[in-house]
């Protein structure tokens, strides 16, 4: 990456300045061939009569605005990465757009100011790096200017390195809290629609998990539709909407994407899932929720899924001293398959801190996590017995 370190006029940069009164955005400076605020930044936030006065009155004390930095899109064309806040106040004061009280309490806009004034204003140097590289440079640099201020998000960070058309698409349609589907989406999609979290989403599928996002983007960075993005994201919506007749808190922010590619080639029956859904959200020993609908994707076998309710310190004692009394009278070990076996550990009698607590009959076959249905085994024996 090349970086190339400049000096600017206020008064060159506000050449041509064009602030956006309905989008409150700074657009263009230098002559056109500056970008101030692209796409995917936020919008202009100095206008609060402090931020954007402060700005105006360092300039006019000669303090320093600090770096600002610019982004070489291609010859003749230049993005403000960092800095955009700072010199949209300034363009706007020179514009006329607000004023700044003097030292005698009076409103002053730029065009009242005595002359040697404006052109202290108009006359200050800016220091502004401006960077060219590829893509994956400019996204690390960016992320290390970014410190100050709101920080961005990953994919605002991305919505940022591959700008264009695609990204402009792309948060149009799911980015946009006007969109009538978000309410819909929003059974499946955790987060904020303004801060890309849908988009990001919609990215994380089609291209096959968060960490192809930066690679997809980037192919299709030129892109003029975003058909591909749209038409994966309503495919795997239908399908759990078609798979899952009920809409539960818990269903929000599941992977989605990789359930439908690992499960949308099963047939299911909506309404016997529906009533093992059911079933399940009212089994006291489901501690994991959220695994319930791929438990029941998956025919129901991964019971790690749900993380079935464990025995607790008191039940496992209280077995371990009946099963370990009860052996000790017959000579064979207190762990019950152990005592089944031939070799030398079926008179074993194991410490507590040795065994671990079972279902004799498996929670996937009905069995609760009571006392009764409780048997300590040795580590090995529970261990060979899985978690059914
Ligand atoms: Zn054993």
């Amino acid at each position: 990456m090349i970086t190339t370190l400049s000096n600017y006029s206020v008064e060159q940069i506000c050449e041509g300045f064009v602030y956006n009164e309905l989008e409150g955005k700074g657009l263009f400076g230098l002559a056109g061939t500056l970008t101030i605020q692209p796409e995917y930044q936020r919008n202009y936030i100095y206008a609060d009569g402090k931020r954007d006065v402060a700005v105006i009155e360092s300039l006019l004390k000669g303090y320093p605005l600090g770096l600002i930095y610019f982004n070489k899109v291609s010859e003749g064309s230049l993005e403000v990465l960092d800095g955009q806040q700072r010199i949209t106040s300034f363009g706007r004061y020179i514009t006329g757009k607000f004023a700044i009280k003097d030292e005698n309490g009076m409103q002053q806009y730029f065009s009242g100011l005595a002359k040697d004034k404006q052109a202290k204003i108009l006359d200050s140097k800016l220091l502004v790096y401006i960077c060219e590289g590829t893509e994956s440079e400019i996204k690390d640099w960016f992320k290390t200017i970014n410190i100050s201020g709101v920080p961005l998000n990953n994919q605002e960070l991305l919505n940022a390195v591959y700008s264009g058309k695609f990204v402009t698409l792309g948060k149009e349609k799911f980015s946009n809290s006007q969109n009538s589907n978000v309410q819909k989406w929003s059974a499946y999609i955790s987060g904020a629609v303004n801060r890309q979290d849908f988009w990001e989403c919609a990215l994380e599928w089609v291209s096959g998990g968060k960490d192809n996002i930066g690679d997809y983007m980037s192919k299709h960075r030129f892109d003029d539709n975003i058909k591909e993005v749209e038409t994966y994201f309503n495919t795997v919506i239908e399908w759990a909407d078609t798979v899952f007749l009920d809409v539960e808190s818990e269903m929000r922010g599941l992977e989605w994407g990789r359930l439908y590619e690992e499960y949308h080639q099963k047939s299911y029956n909506p309404k016997v899932i529906s009533e093992r859904i059911q079933a399940l959200y009212g089994d006291p020993y489901v501690k994991s929720r959220k695994g319930i609908w791929e438990f029941v994707l998956g025919g129901e076998t991964d019971t790690k899924l749900l993380e079935v309710r464990v025995f607790d310190e008191a039940t496992k004692k209280a077995t371990y001293s009946k099963q370990t009394r009860s052996a000790e009278a017959e000579g064979l070990s207190n762990c019950p398959l152990c005592a089944l076996g031939n070799d030398a550990n079926r008179a074993k009698i194991w410490k507590a801190a040795d065994m671990d607590a079972d279902h004799v009959a498996a929670w996937s076959l009905g069995g609760k996590t009571s006392p009764e249905n409780c048997q300590m085994l040795c580590k090995t024996h529970n261990r060979a017995k899985g978690n059914r």
